[in-house]
Parts: structure tokens; C-alpha cells; sequence
């Protein structure tokens, strides 16, 4: 086997731990890169650099929605395996943050009224 066979360098993309944090984020949603940062607090170079390594390695694609750029899961990043050892692996990371500027965190107001929220929590 190669060493740039695409299973090796799934496994290395993943043989990190703010690697498999980003992974276990995404899991439960796209995010954008505010978001992750926020979350790991690290500075967004760094970030970057995870989710390029994540992209490369095939686990990770991005998608532009206005002027936010959103991380997700490929099909790959999905596997059933993956959720199991992210599961065991990671431990449980808040889906939102205070503080935090992105939609994920903060729904456009205009979709969902603060009254439909509450009562959908
Ligand atoms: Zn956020």
C-alpha cells in the first residue's frame, strides 16, 4: 500500500484530537468556520488548516451560503463507523454557543419568531 493511498490519509486526517472534535461538531450539522473556532477556541489559521486537511483526506466539503462559508460531512465523514468512534471518542460538545455571531447560533429572526423558538425548546 502507498503511503498517499486515500484510506491512509483518511486515517491520518483523523488521527488528530481537535480533528476528530471538528468531525464530532459537524456531525450533528454543517458550521462555519466562526463557529468551530468559537467551539475549539482557536485562532481561524488554524482552523483552516484542520478543515483543509479534513477536505483533502475526503471527510470534509464545503458549501458558500451568502457570505458564510459551511463545513459538512461528506458521505465518507458519514459512515456508520465513524459516528460510533466519534461517539465513544469525543465528548459531548454544545450544538450552540452564547456569544457566538453564526446562524447556527443565532437562527435568522425572521424565520423563526422568538416565540416559536422557545416553545420548539
Ligand atoms: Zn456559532
Amino acid at each position: 500500500m502507498k503511503a498517499t493511498s486515500p484510506l491512509i490519509q483518511y486515517l491520518k486526517a483523523m488521527a488528530h484530537p481537535d480533528r476528530l472534535r471538528i468531525l464530532a461538531i459537524l456531525r450533528k450539522g454543517p458550521a462555519c468556520v466562526c463557529h468551530l473556532q468559537r467551539l475549539l477556541n482557536r485562532p481561524q489559521p488554524y482552523i483552516s488548516q484542520q478543515l483543509r486537511l479534513l477536505r483533502q483526506a475526503g471527510l470534509v466539503s464545503a458549501r458558500r451560503q451568502g457570505q458564510l462559508v459551511f463545513y459538512e460531512l461528506t458521505e465518507l465523514g458519514q459512515l456508520r463507523w465513524m459516528d460510533l468512534l466519534l461517539r465513544s471518542a469525543v465528548p459531548a460538545l454544545p450544538r450552540r454557543l452564547s456569544g457566538c455571531p453564526c446562524p447556527t447560533c443565532h437562527p435568522n429572526p425572521r424565520k423563526r419568531s422568538p416565540k416559536r423558538l422557545r416553545r420548539r425548546i
